[in-house]
């Protein structure tokens, strides 16, 4: 990437500004400079380099000085929330937030843990990848039993920009026909092991309504001309994804969105500026710019364009827009509805079930498949399932082998050793559910009435609980994936619930959703502030319903969709 393009002071007034440069900003960059709009992308973090920033990639375990633990003054220092992510380790932790920098408060006696990715890239570059459409009956759920508001979106509306998100990040899969689950346009699935292939055959026979397929992720299994194009070959199965991959296998900003954008000279990018708030011009009702602060010298600076993306992920996002306060929104810009704020989701994790599966000893699978299968909700309807909660869940998991593994972290020497990680153990599968989180007015984020972080912008207070819905259902699914095991075969099988806080299921979504009505929605349907004709927000907080599915293909498609449109209306002087 040229080092021209990375801007600090300037007076230009650019076409657009894109505040956050993961997958949402990613694609807002892209599609603008595409259009031939100069573009400014605003990122809080330092940069991060494709390849060369990548510093624990290839690191196996057992050349790290703890084998991939991070020290406990460090995690205490600055990890207290960001070490409670699956992904953290001592290979991965410079791409996750510094807690000590980035403090939140929650109310009274509710958790949230807010993980966080701060840095060119944003969270691109350590998620997991699961890409799945949203369907109809997702789309329709609010309306069908009255919680939440109507989408104002339907398939129809994206499916043209889910397939072209997905033409270019490349998302691997197969196409199964589900009426829950719509089929992306797919490269080849990862394969399934003999085990899950015989365990798919056994639920499918005694649930037919329960399909079992291979998960759809963010790999180029097959790259076509396009990809090779951005630079990027065949996923070579490793599983270091979170790393860093100098493959550019997996989809990231690095990988993918950045090079196309910077590919038409049309991209600056600021970074180490933390947006502040919206410049807001009372006279022509337009935001102007951004307020920054520098993030090392706490300097302030300001930014200007004619049309302004925020996608600083759901929360971030939502924190800028409640600190932008003027005469006409006193309480957060575009808020004249009042629910900015309100109803956060994420999805509920917390049950699940795993056991033995006999035999297969002469079984075993080549490289680290990094994904494993799915079971997509099969309670889409409300007619569907046997229920005492509203909604549904998806049940995640795979087999794989005792062995090897377990041992790279662990300490060891001599022939029994050596004995030990040669030799694979037994089979074993695990189901874990991702639940639908109701939209509640009650879980919020606001102000923080005295608190601030050391930019001196408030820090945000949660306030989220899982409601008995959520509860129930997770008891629900503990029982279903134990059922499900049963019937496959699996023997010892041990089914949980537990207690995690929301936030961890890492996929934040509302608290600036997407509505008809003005007076109960903070977007339009083309993620179009209400208020607001040149603020657009295309992150996860537009999102009116949490459905089941990972949510980020969707944040991808909304945002090309919503520069679409943006576009458009600029050439025809309406923005
Ligand atoms: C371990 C892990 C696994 C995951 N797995 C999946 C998965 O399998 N499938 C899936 O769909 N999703 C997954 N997710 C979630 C996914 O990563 C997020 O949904 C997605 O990255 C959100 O995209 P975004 O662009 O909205 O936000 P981010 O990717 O978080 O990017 C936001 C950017 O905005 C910047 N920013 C924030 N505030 C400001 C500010 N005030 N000023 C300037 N810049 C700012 C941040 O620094 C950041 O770079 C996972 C996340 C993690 C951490
Ligand atoms: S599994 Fe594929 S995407 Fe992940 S690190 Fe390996 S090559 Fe890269």
């Amino acid at each position: 990437m040229s080092d021209q393009m990375y801007i600090k002071d300037t007076d230009q007034v650019y076409d657009a500004i894109v505040v956050g440069s993961g997958l949402s900003g990613g694609w807002a960059a892209k599609e603008f400079c595409e259009r031939g709009l100069k573009t400014l992308m605003i990122e809080r973090g330092r940069v991060i380099e494709h390849r060369k920033d990548y510093i624990g990639e290839g690191v196996p375990p057992w050349e790290m000085p703890m084998r991939g633990k991070v020290d406990n003054i460090l995690l205490e220092q600055r990890y207290r929330i960001q070490k409670q992510c699956y992904a953290f380790n001592d290979a991965t932790k410079h791409f996750f937030g510094n807690d000590r920098d980035l403090p939140y408060t929650t109310k009274d006696d509710t958790t949230f843990s807010w993980i966080r990715a701060n840095q060119l890239g944003g969270k691109s570059l350590l998620w997991h990848r699961q890409s799945y459409r949203l369907s109809d009956h997702d789309f329709a759920a609010n309306s069908l039993d009255g919680h939440g508001n109507d989408w104002p979106v339907r398939y129809a509306d994206l499916e043209k920009w889910y397939g072209h998100v997905e033409r270019h990040a490349g998302i691997s899969g197969a196409k199964e026909g589900l009426e829950q689950l719509p089929d992306s346009e797919f490269l080849p699935p990862f394969e399934m092991s003999k085990p899950e292939l015989d365990i798919k055959a056994a639920i499918e026979k005694a649930f037919p309504d329960r399909k079992m397929i291979m998960g759809r992720m963010a790999h180029l299994t097959q790259p076509t001309q396009l990809h090779i194009d951005q630079g990027r070959v065949q996923c070579q199965a490793r599983n270091e994804c979170q790393k860093g991959c100098s493959f550019g296998a997996y989809f990231s900003t690095q990988s993918s969105t950045l090079p196309a954008a910077a590919a038409t000279g049309n991209l600056h990018i600021a970074p180490n500026s933390v947006v502040h708030s919206l410049i807001y011009d009372e006279q022509s009702k337009r935001v102007k710019g951004v307020r920054i602060i520098d993030n090392d010298t706490l300097a302030e600076r300001e930014y200007y364009g004619k049309v302004v993306f925020l996608c600083a992920s759901t929360l971030g996002s939502t924190q800028i827009m409640l600190n932008s306060k003027s005469k006409a929104f006193p309480d957060g810009i575009a808020n004249s509805s009042g629910v900015l704020g309100h109803y956060l989701m994420d999805h509920n994790y917390n049950a699940g079930a795993s056991g033995d599966v006999p035999g297969y000893e002469d079984e075993y699978y080549q490289g680290r498949r990094p994904g494993g299968i799915i079971i997509p909700n099969f309670q889409f309807e409300p007619k569907r399932g046997k229920k005492n909660y509203l909604r549904g869940y998806a049940l995640s998991g795979g087999a794989y082998r005792e062995g090897w593994q377990q041992n790279a972290t662990n300490k060891g020497f001599g022939a029994e050793f050596k004995q030990q990680v040669t030799q694979a153990g037994k089979w074993r599968f695990g189901l874990h559910a991702q639940g639908e989180m109701l939209p509640r007015f009650e879980n919020t984020v606001k102000l923080h009435s005295t608190l601030k972080d050391k930019w001196g912008i408030p820090q945000l207070e949660i306030n989220c609980r899982w409601s008995d819905n959520e509860l129930d259902m997770m008891k629900d699914a503990a029982d279903t994936a134990d059922e499900t095991l049963k019937i496959a075969g699996v023997e010892n099988v041990h089914s949980y619930v537990t207690q995690g806080p929301p936030g961890l299921a890492i996929h934040e979504l509302g608290t600036a959703r997407m509505g008809h009505d003005p007076k109960d929605s903070v977007l339009n349907k083309f993620n179009q502030t209400h208020d607001i004709n040149n603020l657009f927000v295309t992150d996860g907080a537009s999102f009116s319903s949490s459905a089941v599915q990972n949510p980020s293909l969707t944040f991808m498609a909304l945002t090309a969709r919503a520069v679409d449109y943006a576009v458009s209306e600029m050439q025809q002087g309406r923005i």
